[in-house]
Protein backbone atom coordinates (compact mmCIF):
# COMPACT_ATOMS: atom_id res chain seq x y z
CA UNK A 1 0.00 0.00 0.00
CA UNK A 2 1.22 3.44 -0.98
CA UNK A 3 2.82 5.54 1.74
CA UNK A 4 1.99 9.01 2.24
CA UNK A 5 3.37 12.44 4.19
CA UNK A 6 -0.41 13.47 4.35
CA UNK A 7 -4.30 12.27 4.23
CA UNK A 8 -6.48 14.80 4.18
CA UNK A 9 -10.07 13.51 4.72
CA UNK A 10 -12.86 15.30 3.27
CA UNK A 11 -12.94 17.62 -0.13
CA UNK A 12 -14.65 21.08 1.27
CA UNK A 13 -13.36 23.93 0.50
CA UNK A 14 -10.60 23.38 3.46
CA UNK A 15 -9.51 19.95 2.66
CA UNK A 16 -8.91 21.08 -0.64
CA UNK A 17 -6.96 24.00 0.58
CA UNK A 18 -5.22 22.31 2.74
CA UNK A 19 -4.05 19.68 0.35
CA UNK A 20 -3.32 22.03 -2.28
CA UNK A 21 -0.68 23.61 0.07
CA UNK A 22 1.03 20.75 1.46
CA UNK A 23 1.06 19.32 -1.95
CA UNK A 24 2.89 22.53 -3.09
CA UNK A 25 5.28 22.01 -0.46
CA UNK A 26 6.43 18.85 -2.36
CA UNK A 27 4.62 16.43 -0.18
CA UNK A 28 3.01 13.14 -1.28
CA UNK A 29 -0.64 13.42 -0.47
CA UNK A 30 -4.05 12.45 -1.01
CA UNK A 31 -7.70 13.22 -0.47
CA UNK A 32 -10.68 10.98 0.83
CA UNK A 33 -13.99 12.25 -0.05
CA UNK A 34 -17.81 10.18 1.20
CA UNK A 35 -19.61 12.18 -1.24
CA UNK A 36 -19.11 11.19 -5.44
CA UNK A 37 -18.12 14.82 -5.95
CA UNK A 38 -15.67 16.98 -4.49
CA UNK A 39 -16.58 19.96 -3.04
CA UNK A 40 -18.64 19.67 0.51
CA UNK A 41 -20.77 22.87 0.32
CA UNK A 42 -19.35 24.52 -2.42
CA UNK A 43 -21.55 22.59 -4.70
CA UNK A 44 -23.54 23.44 -7.67
CA UNK A 45 -26.63 21.03 -9.07
CA UNK A 46 -29.52 20.37 -11.01
CA UNK A 47 -32.00 20.49 -8.53
CA UNK A 48 -34.88 21.39 -10.71
CA UNK A 49 -36.13 21.61 -14.15
CA UNK A 50 -33.05 20.58 -17.11
CA UNK A 51 -30.91 23.28 -18.12
CA UNK A 52 -30.88 24.76 -14.88
CA UNK A 53 -27.81 24.87 -12.47
CA UNK A 54 -28.46 25.60 -8.74
CA UNK A 55 -25.85 26.08 -5.91
CA UNK A 56 -27.00 23.79 -3.18
CA UNK A 57 -24.43 25.41 -0.54
CA UNK A 58 -22.74 28.69 -0.94
CA UNK A 59 -23.82 31.40 -3.40
CA UNK A 60 -22.30 34.43 -2.50
CA UNK A 61 -18.35 34.28 -2.55
CA UNK A 62 -16.48 37.56 -1.73
CA UNK A 63 -14.49 35.82 0.33
CA UNK A 64 -13.36 33.24 -1.90
CA UNK A 65 -12.14 36.42 -4.19
CA UNK A 66 -10.43 37.63 -1.69
CA UNK A 67 -9.14 34.73 -0.34
CA UNK A 68 -5.27 35.23 0.57
CA UNK A 69 -4.86 32.13 -0.27
CA UNK A 70 -6.49 31.56 -3.82
CA UNK A 71 -5.41 34.73 -4.66
CA UNK A 72 -2.04 33.40 -4.67
CA UNK A 73 -3.39 29.93 -7.29
CA UNK A 74 -3.59 30.27 -11.10
CA UNK A 75 -7.31 29.33 -10.89
CA UNK A 76 -7.95 31.45 -13.30
CA UNK A 77 -5.63 29.44 -16.02
CA UNK A 78 -7.91 26.20 -14.58
CA UNK A 79 -11.10 28.17 -15.57
CA UNK A 80 -12.48 30.21 -12.99
CA UNK A 81 -14.40 33.20 -14.36
CA UNK A 82 -15.85 35.47 -11.33
CA UNK A 83 -19.09 37.51 -12.26
CA UNK A 84 -19.90 40.81 -10.36
CA UNK A 85 -23.31 41.67 -9.51
CA UNK A 86 -23.82 45.64 -10.62
CA UNK A 87 -24.83 45.93 -6.94
CA UNK A 88 -23.12 43.93 -4.41
CA UNK A 89 -26.26 43.50 -1.99
CA UNK A 90 -29.60 45.28 -1.32
CA UNK A 91 -32.74 45.30 1.28
CA UNK A 92 -35.95 46.43 0.22
CA UNK A 93 -38.71 48.13 2.79
CA UNK A 94 -42.63 47.76 2.42
CA UNK A 95 -42.84 51.39 1.16
CA UNK A 96 -40.89 50.49 -2.15
CA UNK A 97 -38.05 51.87 -1.32
CA UNK A 98 -34.40 50.32 -1.02
CA UNK A 99 -30.76 50.73 0.51
CA UNK A 100 -28.58 49.25 -2.04
CA UNK A 101 -24.63 48.89 -0.90
CA UNK A 102 -22.39 49.61 -3.73
CA UNK A 103 -18.76 49.46 -3.98
CA UNK A 104 -18.51 53.12 -3.71
CA UNK A 105 -18.77 53.67 0.34
CA UNK A 106 -19.55 57.73 -0.81
CA UNK A 107 -22.72 56.44 -2.81
CA UNK A 108 -23.39 53.97 0.04
CA UNK A 109 -23.59 56.59 2.28
CA UNK A 110 -25.25 59.22 0.07
CA UNK A 111 -28.49 57.42 0.28
CA UNK A 112 -28.71 57.20 4.20
CA UNK A 113 -29.73 60.90 4.29
CA UNK A 114 -29.27 61.60 8.16
CA UNK A 115 -26.98 58.56 8.69
CA UNK A 116 -24.22 59.40 5.89
CA UNK A 117 -22.37 60.88 7.84
CA UNK A 118 -21.81 58.46 10.63
CA UNK A 119 -21.57 55.55 7.57
CA UNK A 120 -18.72 57.10 6.78
CA UNK A 121 -17.44 57.24 10.10
CA UNK A 122 -17.99 53.60 10.38
CA UNK A 123 -16.85 51.97 6.85
CA UNK A 124 -14.31 54.67 5.35
CA UNK A 125 -11.33 53.84 6.96
CA UNK A 126 -12.04 49.94 7.60
CA UNK A 127 -12.06 49.74 4.10
CA UNK A 128 -9.52 51.39 3.19
CA UNK A 129 -7.03 49.93 5.52
CA UNK A 130 -8.72 46.26 5.24
CA UNK A 131 -5.53 44.42 4.21
CA UNK A 132 -3.93 44.86 7.66
CA UNK A 133 -6.93 44.39 9.21
CA UNK A 134 -7.97 41.13 7.88
CA UNK A 135 -4.33 39.12 7.43
CA UNK A 136 -5.13 39.29 11.33
CA UNK A 137 -8.41 38.39 11.58
CA UNK A 138 -7.94 35.22 9.12
CA UNK A 139 -6.24 33.35 11.48
CA UNK A 140 -5.88 31.38 15.13
CA UNK A 141 -5.94 34.81 18.14
CA UNK A 142 -2.49 35.87 17.92
CA UNK A 143 -0.51 38.70 18.64
CA UNK A 144 -1.81 41.50 15.75
CA UNK A 145 0.89 42.25 13.29
CA UNK A 146 -1.21 45.47 12.55
CA UNK A 147 -2.34 45.96 16.68
CA UNK A 148 -3.72 49.97 16.07
CA UNK A 149 -6.09 49.22 13.07
CA UNK A 150 -6.46 45.64 14.77
CA UNK A 151 -7.43 47.29 18.26
CA UNK A 152 -9.37 49.95 16.40
CA UNK A 153 -11.28 47.35 14.18
CA UNK A 154 -11.96 45.26 17.05
CA UNK A 155 -13.35 47.81 19.56
CA UNK A 156 -16.37 47.65 17.11
CA UNK A 157 -16.41 44.15 16.15
CA UNK A 158 -16.74 43.11 19.68
CA UNK A 159 -19.93 44.72 20.66
CA UNK A 160 -23.78 43.52 19.08
CA UNK A 161 -25.35 44.70 15.80
CA UNK A 162 -27.71 46.58 17.75
CA UNK A 163 -25.60 48.64 19.86
CA UNK A 164 -23.41 49.28 17.25
CA UNK A 165 -26.41 49.91 14.83
CA UNK A 166 -28.18 52.05 17.55
CA UNK A 167 -25.07 54.15 18.42
CA UNK A 168 -24.20 55.16 14.90
CA UNK A 169 -27.21 55.65 12.81
CA UNK A 170 -30.81 57.02 13.68
CA UNK A 171 -32.61 56.22 10.91
CA UNK A 172 -34.78 52.54 11.63
CA UNK A 173 -34.37 51.73 7.27
CA UNK A 174 -30.27 52.57 7.78
CA UNK A 175 -30.15 49.73 11.25
CA UNK A 176 -32.00 47.12 9.06
CA UNK A 177 -29.84 47.70 6.32
CA UNK A 178 -26.64 46.60 8.45
CA UNK A 179 -28.66 43.94 10.57
CA UNK A 180 -29.38 42.43 6.80
CA UNK A 181 -25.46 42.19 7.10
CA UNK A 182 -24.85 41.32 10.24
CA UNK A 183 -27.60 38.23 10.43
CA UNK A 184 -25.28 36.22 8.60
CA UNK A 185 -23.72 35.22 11.62
CA UNK A 186 -26.69 33.24 12.72
CA UNK A 187 -26.46 35.38 15.65
CA UNK A 188 -28.75 36.95 17.52
CA UNK A 189 -28.21 40.80 16.93
CA UNK A 190 -28.40 41.79 20.93
CA UNK A 191 -25.40 39.54 21.46
CA UNK A 192 -21.54 40.37 21.63
CA UNK A 193 -19.97 40.49 18.68
CA UNK A 194 -22.47 39.67 16.36
CA UNK A 195 -21.72 43.56 14.68
CA UNK A 196 -18.45 42.05 13.49
CA UNK A 197 -20.13 40.33 10.50
CA UNK A 198 -22.26 43.17 9.26
CA UNK A 199 -18.83 45.05 10.07
CA UNK A 200 -16.86 42.42 8.06
CA UNK A 201 -19.74 41.61 5.15
CA UNK A 202 -19.94 45.28 4.40
CA UNK A 203 -16.37 46.14 4.08
CA UNK A 204 -16.02 43.49 1.56
CA UNK A 205 -18.71 44.36 -0.65
CA UNK A 206 -17.20 48.08 -0.52
CA UNK A 207 -13.62 46.50 -1.05
CA UNK A 208 -14.40 43.45 -3.45
CA UNK A 209 -18.38 43.51 -4.63
CA UNK A 210 -20.07 40.26 -3.88
CA UNK A 211 -18.74 38.11 -6.76
CA UNK A 212 -19.68 34.31 -7.66
CA UNK A 213 -18.19 31.85 -9.99
CA UNK A 214 -19.70 31.85 -13.63
CA UNK A 215 -21.00 28.74 -14.13
CA UNK A 216 -21.97 27.97 -10.34
CA UNK A 217 -20.05 27.27 -7.24
CA UNK A 218 -18.84 24.06 -8.55
CA UNK A 219 -16.63 25.93 -10.72
CA UNK A 220 -14.77 27.30 -7.97
CA UNK A 221 -13.78 23.70 -6.57
CA UNK A 222 -13.24 22.34 -10.15
CA UNK A 223 -10.33 24.91 -10.89
CA UNK A 224 -8.82 23.72 -7.16
CA UNK A 225 -9.32 20.18 -8.11
CA UNK A 226 -7.75 20.76 -11.45
CA UNK A 227 -4.62 22.67 -10.15
CA UNK A 228 -3.95 20.22 -7.08
CA UNK A 229 -3.87 17.19 -9.61
CA UNK A 230 -1.45 19.12 -11.96
CA UNK A 231 0.62 19.33 -8.86
CA UNK A 232 0.70 15.51 -8.15
CA UNK A 233 -1.81 15.46 -6.05
CA UNK A 234 -4.63 12.58 -5.76
CA UNK A 235 -8.41 12.79 -5.12
CA UNK A 236 -10.39 9.41 -3.96
CA UNK A 237 -14.22 9.83 -4.20
CA UNK A 238 -17.10 7.65 -3.18
CA UNK A 239 -14.89 7.02 0.33
CA UNK A 240 -16.46 7.23 3.55
CA UNK A 241 -13.19 7.69 6.10
CA UNK A 242 -14.87 5.51 9.65
CA UNK A 243 -11.52 4.36 10.77
CA UNK A 244 -7.93 5.75 11.02
CA UNK A 245 -6.04 2.18 11.06
CA UNK A 246 -8.44 1.05 7.47
CA UNK A 247 -6.39 4.21 5.69
CA UNK A 248 -3.14 3.85 4.13
CA UNK A 249 0.16 4.65 6.52
CA UNK A 250 0.64 8.49 6.79
CA UNK A 251 2.89 10.72 8.54
CA UNK A 252 -0.05 13.27 8.79
CA UNK A 253 -4.12 12.74 9.07
CA UNK A 254 -5.99 16.14 8.34
CA UNK A 255 -9.84 15.94 8.95
CA UNK A 256 -11.88 18.43 7.21
CA UNK A 257 -14.65 17.48 9.54
CA UNK A 258 -16.29 18.88 12.16
CA UNK A 259 -16.04 17.57 16.31
CA UNK A 260 -18.88 15.80 16.79
CA UNK A 261 -18.08 13.25 13.12
CA UNK A 262 -14.00 13.25 14.34
CA UNK A 263 -15.17 11.84 17.90
CA UNK A 264 -16.83 9.17 15.62
CA UNK A 265 -13.36 8.07 13.53
CA UNK A 266 -12.29 4.73 15.37
CA UNK A 267 -8.50 4.93 16.40
CA UNK A 268 -7.96 8.70 16.31
CA UNK A 269 -6.06 8.28 19.37
CA UNK A 270 -7.25 11.40 20.79
CA UNK A 271 -7.03 11.59 24.46
CA UNK A 272 -10.09 11.45 26.80
CA UNK A 273 -9.58 15.28 28.17
CA UNK A 274 -9.48 16.16 24.58
CA UNK A 275 -12.65 14.25 23.57
CA UNK A 276 -14.30 15.88 26.58
CA UNK A 277 -13.45 19.30 25.28
CA UNK A 278 -14.25 18.68 21.57
CA UNK A 279 -17.79 16.61 22.94
CA UNK A 280 -18.40 20.16 24.81
CA UNK A 281 -18.22 21.92 20.98
CA UNK A 282 -21.72 23.65 20.73
CA UNK A 283 -23.53 23.59 17.07
CA UNK A 284 -25.50 26.73 15.95
CA UNK A 285 -28.91 27.13 14.49
CA UNK A 286 -29.47 25.50 11.48
CA UNK A 287 -30.99 26.79 7.84
CA UNK A 288 -34.50 26.01 5.98
CA UNK A 289 -33.19 26.20 1.55
CA UNK A 290 -35.33 26.60 -1.42
CA UNK A 291 -33.98 27.04 -5.32
CA UNK A 292 -36.36 27.74 -7.83
CA UNK A 293 -36.47 27.65 -11.44
CA UNK A 294 -38.09 30.83 -12.24
CA UNK A 295 -39.82 32.13 -15.69
CA UNK A 296 -38.07 35.58 -14.98
CA UNK A 297 -35.80 37.65 -12.47
CA UNK A 298 -37.39 38.41 -9.53
CA UNK A 299 -39.84 41.24 -10.10
CA UNK A 300 -38.66 43.31 -7.09
CA UNK A 301 -40.62 46.78 -6.86
CA UNK A 302 -37.25 48.09 -5.82
CA UNK A 303 -34.73 48.70 -9.28
CA UNK A 304 -31.57 48.38 -7.17
CA UNK A 305 -33.09 45.12 -5.62
CA UNK A 306 -33.22 43.94 -9.79
CA UNK A 307 -29.74 44.68 -9.85
CA UNK A 308 -28.34 43.43 -7.22
CA UNK A 309 -26.74 39.48 -6.55
CA UNK A 310 -27.76 38.87 -3.18
CA UNK A 311 -30.89 40.61 -1.15
CA UNK A 312 -31.56 40.78 2.43
CA UNK A 313 -35.26 40.59 3.61
CA UNK A 314 -35.76 41.85 6.81
CA UNK A 315 -38.54 45.01 6.85
CA UNK A 316 -37.91 46.42 9.85
CA UNK A 317 -34.77 46.11 12.23
CA UNK A 318 -37.63 44.46 15.03
CA UNK A 319 -38.20 41.74 11.99
CA UNK A 320 -34.80 40.96 12.04
CA UNK A 321 -34.19 40.92 15.61
CA UNK A 322 -37.41 39.15 16.80
CA UNK A 323 -37.00 36.50 14.19
CA UNK A 324 -33.20 35.52 14.78
CA UNK A 325 -33.83 36.22 18.77
CA UNK A 326 -37.06 32.82 18.07
CA UNK A 327 -34.44 30.97 16.17
CA UNK A 328 -32.42 30.67 19.30
CA UNK A 329 -34.97 30.01 21.49
CA UNK A 330 -35.62 26.71 19.45
CA UNK A 331 -38.48 28.52 17.41
CA UNK A 332 -40.03 29.21 14.30
CA UNK A 333 -40.47 32.92 12.68
CA UNK A 334 -43.46 33.57 10.72
CA UNK A 335 -41.57 36.64 9.30
CA UNK A 336 -38.01 35.70 9.16
CA UNK A 337 -34.72 37.61 7.65
CA UNK A 338 -33.97 35.84 4.57
CA UNK A 339 -31.03 35.55 2.49
CA UNK A 340 -31.55 35.43 -1.26
CA UNK A 341 -29.27 35.45 -4.27
CA UNK A 342 -29.96 35.76 -8.00
CA UNK A 343 -27.05 34.68 -9.69
CA UNK A 344 -29.08 34.19 -13.88
CA UNK A 345 -29.68 37.82 -13.27
CA UNK A 346 -25.34 38.43 -14.26
CA UNK A 347 -24.63 35.11 -15.39
CA UNK A 348 -26.49 33.70 -18.24
CA UNK A 349 -25.08 29.73 -18.20
CA UNK A 350 -26.75 28.74 -15.03
CA UNK A 351 -30.10 28.90 -16.89
CA UNK A 352 -31.66 27.91 -20.61
CA UNK A 353 -32.23 31.17 -22.26
CA UNK A 354 -34.41 33.87 -20.38
CA UNK A 355 -35.14 31.38 -17.92
CA UNK A 356 -33.96 32.47 -14.31
CA UNK A 357 -32.89 30.81 -10.85
CA UNK A 358 -32.87 32.29 -7.23
CA UNK A 359 -31.01 30.61 -3.85
CA UNK A 360 -32.73 31.70 -0.82
CA UNK A 361 -32.63 29.97 3.10
CA UNK A 362 -33.78 31.62 6.06
CA UNK A 363 -32.59 30.88 9.64
CA UNK A 364 -34.79 28.03 11.65
CA UNK A 365 -33.74 25.96 15.24
CA UNK A 366 -30.86 23.66 15.14
CA UNK A 367 -32.47 19.91 14.14
CA UNK A 368 -35.89 21.70 12.96
CA UNK A 369 -37.74 20.31 10.04
CA UNK A 370 -40.89 22.75 9.51
CA UNK A 371 -41.49 23.33 6.53
CA UNK A 372 -40.46 27.05 5.34
CA UNK A 373 -41.64 27.69 1.72
CA UNK A 374 -44.71 29.23 2.19
CA UNK A 375 -43.62 31.49 4.82
CA UNK A 376 -40.18 32.43 2.54
CA UNK A 377 -41.96 33.13 -0.49
CA UNK A 378 -44.88 34.79 1.31
CA UNK A 379 -41.53 37.16 2.46
CA UNK A 380 -40.53 37.63 -0.53
CA UNK A 381 -43.95 38.47 -2.58
CA UNK A 382 -43.72 41.60 -0.68
CA UNK A 383 -41.15 43.36 -1.75
CA UNK A 384 -41.64 41.58 -5.48
CA UNK A 385 -45.36 41.03 -6.03
CA UNK A 386 -45.95 38.45 -8.51
CA UNK A 387 -43.05 36.46 -7.48
CA UNK A 388 -45.25 33.44 -6.67
CA UNK A 389 -46.60 33.17 -10.22
CA UNK A 390 -43.71 33.24 -11.82
CA UNK A 391 -42.11 29.77 -10.28
CA UNK A 392 -41.47 27.03 -12.74
CA UNK A 393 -40.20 24.48 -9.93
CA UNK A 394 -38.52 24.48 -6.37
CA UNK A 395 -36.28 22.12 -4.39
CA UNK A 396 -36.27 22.81 -0.84
CA UNK A 397 -34.23 21.08 1.90
CA UNK A 398 -34.51 21.02 5.39
CA UNK A 399 -31.81 20.72 8.41
CA UNK A 400 -32.13 16.87 7.92
CA UNK A 401 -31.76 17.09 4.35
CA UNK A 402 -29.08 19.72 4.54
CA UNK A 403 -27.40 16.95 6.86
CA UNK A 404 -27.97 14.14 4.26
CA UNK A 405 -26.46 16.36 1.87
CA UNK A 406 -23.42 16.64 3.77
CA UNK A 407 -22.91 14.92 6.77
CA UNK A 408 -20.93 18.07 8.27
CA UNK A 409 -24.29 20.61 8.12
CA UNK A 410 -24.81 19.12 11.43
CA UNK A 411 -28.68 19.78 12.31
CA UNK A 412 -28.49 22.59 9.11
CA UNK A 413 -25.54 24.33 10.92
CA UNK A 414 -24.00 25.94 7.85
CA UNK A 415 -20.91 26.86 9.52
CA UNK A 416 -19.31 24.13 11.43
CA UNK A 417 -20.53 25.38 14.52
CA UNK A 418 -22.06 28.21 16.20
CA UNK A 419 -19.58 31.64 15.80
CA UNK A 420 -20.25 33.53 19.18
CA UNK A 421 -17.93 35.40 21.10
CA UNK A 422 -16.72 31.92 22.81
CA UNK A 423 -16.53 30.00 19.99
CA UNK A 424 -14.87 32.91 17.03
CA UNK A 425 -11.74 32.51 17.48
CA UNK A 426 -10.97 29.28 19.58
CA UNK A 427 -13.18 26.61 17.92
CA UNK A 428 -13.10 24.08 18.30
CA UNK A 429 -11.58 24.07 21.42
CA UNK A 430 -8.80 26.84 23.34
CA UNK A 431 -5.50 25.69 22.70
CA UNK A 432 -1.86 26.94 21.49
CA UNK A 433 -2.98 25.61 18.02
CA UNK A 434 -6.80 24.96 17.40
CA UNK A 435 -5.54 22.55 14.44
CA UNK A 436 -3.75 20.33 15.94
CA UNK A 437 -5.51 17.69 18.00
CA UNK A 438 -4.08 15.94 20.97
CA UNK A 439 -2.64 13.15 18.52
CA UNK A 440 0.62 14.86 16.81
CA UNK A 441 -0.14 12.79 13.66
CA UNK A 442 -3.74 14.22 13.68
CA UNK A 443 -5.48 17.59 12.46
CA UNK A 444 -8.55 18.96 12.10
CA UNK A 445 -9.01 21.64 9.12
CA UNK A 446 -12.77 22.24 8.35
CA UNK A 447 -15.02 25.00 9.45
CA UNK A 448 -15.01 24.59 13.03
CA UNK A 449 -11.15 25.94 13.06
CA UNK A 450 -10.51 29.58 13.07
CA UNK A 451 -11.05 31.77 11.15
CA UNK A 452 -14.99 29.70 11.18
CA UNK A 453 -17.69 29.44 7.97
CA UNK A 454 -17.66 30.52 4.83
CA UNK A 455 -15.89 29.69 1.38
CA UNK A 456 -12.27 31.10 1.95
CA UNK A 457 -9.98 27.90 2.45
CA UNK A 458 -8.25 29.92 5.45
CA UNK A 459 -8.77 27.08 7.93
CA UNK A 460 -7.07 24.53 5.39
CA UNK A 461 -4.45 26.64 4.89
CA UNK A 462 -3.84 27.89 8.31
CA UNK A 463 -3.88 23.93 9.54
CA UNK A 464 -1.71 22.80 6.62
CA UNK A 465 0.78 25.67 7.99
CA UNK A 466 0.49 23.89 11.09
CA UNK A 467 1.10 20.17 9.59
CA UNK A 468 4.25 21.28 7.74
CA UNK A 469 6.19 23.05 10.41
CA UNK A 470 5.18 20.38 12.74
CA UNK A 471 6.83 17.39 10.71
CA UNK A 472 8.02 18.57 7.71
CA UNK A 473 9.78 21.73 7.58
CA UNK A 474 13.59 20.41 8.48
C1 LIG B 1 -26.79 26.22 2.15
C2 LIG B 1 -25.46 26.87 2.43
C3 LIG B 1 -25.25 28.18 2.05
C4 LIG B 1 -24.02 28.81 2.27
N1 LIG B 1 -23.81 30.05 1.77
C5 LIG B 1 -22.55 30.56 1.77
C6 LIG B 1 -22.23 31.68 0.98
O1 LIG B 1 -23.07 32.19 0.23
N2 LIG B 1 -20.96 32.18 1.04
C7 LIG B 1 -19.98 31.60 1.84
O2 LIG B 1 -18.84 32.09 1.85
N3 LIG B 1 -20.27 30.50 2.58
C8 LIG B 1 -21.50 29.95 2.55
N4 LIG B 1 -21.79 28.79 3.21
C9 LIG B 1 -20.77 28.23 4.15
C10 LIG B 1 -19.64 27.52 3.42
O3 LIG B 1 -20.16 26.79 2.34
C11 LIG B 1 -18.91 26.59 4.39
O4 LIG B 1 -18.46 27.34 5.52
C12 LIG B 1 -17.69 25.94 3.76
O5 LIG B 1 -17.99 25.41 2.50
C13 LIG B 1 -17.17 24.84 4.68
O6 LIG B 1 -16.09 24.17 4.05
P1 LIG B 1 -15.34 22.98 4.79
O7 LIG B 1 -14.20 22.60 3.93
O8 LIG B 1 -15.03 23.39 6.18
O9 LIG B 1 -16.38 21.78 4.91
P2 LIG B 1 -17.49 21.18 3.98
O10 LIG B 1 -17.78 22.00 2.80
O11 LIG B 1 -18.62 20.89 4.89
O12 LIG B 1 -16.84 19.82 3.45
C14 LIG B 1 -16.65 18.68 4.23
C15 LIG B 1 -16.46 17.50 3.30
O13 LIG B 1 -16.09 16.36 4.08
C16 LIG B 1 -16.78 15.23 3.56
N5 LIG B 1 -16.84 14.24 4.64
C17 LIG B 1 -17.53 14.34 5.81
N6 LIG B 1 -17.33 13.23 6.55
C18 LIG B 1 -16.49 12.44 5.84
C19 LIG B 1 -15.89 11.17 6.11
N7 LIG B 1 -16.10 10.52 7.25
N8 LIG B 1 -15.09 10.62 5.15
C20 LIG B 1 -14.85 11.28 3.99
N9 LIG B 1 -15.39 12.49 3.70
C21 LIG B 1 -16.18 13.06 4.62
C22 LIG B 1 -18.13 15.77 3.17
O14 LIG B 1 -18.77 14.90 2.24
C23 LIG B 1 -17.73 17.11 2.55
O15 LIG B 1 -17.44 16.98 1.18
C24 LIG B 1 -22.99 28.11 2.97
C25 LIG B 1 -23.19 26.79 3.37
C26 LIG B 1 -24.41 26.15 3.06
C27 LIG B 1 -24.59 24.70 3.43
Amino acid sequence: MEKYDSIIIGSGINGISAAIYLQQKGLNTVIYEGSSTAGGSTKTEALTLPGYKHDTGSAIHPMAYASPFFTTLPLKKFGLEWVFPEIPYAHPFLDGSALAAYTDVEKTASQLEIDKDSYLTLFSKITSNWEAISSDLLGPLTIPSHPFDFVRFGLKAIQSAEQLGEHYFENEKTRAFFYGAAAHSTLPIDVWASSSFGLVLSVMAHKYNWPFPKGGASSLVDALISYYESIGGKLILNHKVTDIKLLPQSRSFVFDLTPKQLLEIKNTALSSTYRDRLSNYNYGPGIFKIDWALDEPIPFTNEKCRKAGTIHIGFTPEEIKDSEALTHKGEISQTPYILIAQHTVFDKTRAPENKHTAWAYCHVPNGDTTDMTSVIEDQIEKAAPGFKKIILARSTKNTKQLERFNPNIIGGDINGGKQDITQLFTRPVVKVSPYKTSNDQVYICSSSTPPGGGVHGMCGFNAAKKVYNDHFKN
